[in-house]
């Protein structure tokens, strides 16, 4: 993952901008969740900030309402999925070390079974 790509080659601005179709399932002014194009699980949904922050990492202090949102939003999307009492994981990989592929911040949301955990 390059922290430096620019927006304009980013795979997450341009499934904000509607450049690349997906299938939207919730957007608001600064979240949007689709479907990952390789589900790991039986549901697994991008939960994405429409601001380019390319991780984690790089979040500002102003930048904490937003996170916040996105965890909001992902609890109401996994309520409308089902997974609310069954459980659900919600993930953010940050860097290389944790396998982050995609140079824009998002938040994988994944349920559907019984999730393992090893590392
Ligand atoms: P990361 O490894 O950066 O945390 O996760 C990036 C995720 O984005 C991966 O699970 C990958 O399958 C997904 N992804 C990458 N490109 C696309 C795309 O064009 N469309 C969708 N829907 N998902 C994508
Ligand atoms: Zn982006």
């Amino acid at each position: 993952m390059n922290p430096k790509q620019s927006k304009t080659d980013c795979v997450f601005c341009k499934i904000a901008s509607g450049e690349i179709p997906s299938k939207i399932l919730y957007r608001d002014e600064d979240v949007f969740v689709f479907p990952d194009i390789n589900p790991l699980t039986p549901v697994h949904l991008l939960v994405v900030s429409m601001k380019h922050i390319p991780s984690l990492a790089y979040m500002a202090d102003a930048d904490t309402p937003l996170v916040g949102k996105m965890v909001a939003v992902a609890n109401k999307v996994a309520r409308e999925q089902g997974l609310a009492d069954k459980g659900y994981r919600l993930t953010i990989n940050s860097g290389a070390d944790a396998g982050q592929l995609v140079p824009h911040l998002h938040m994988h949301l994944m349920g559907g079974r019984r999730l393992r955990w090893e590392h």
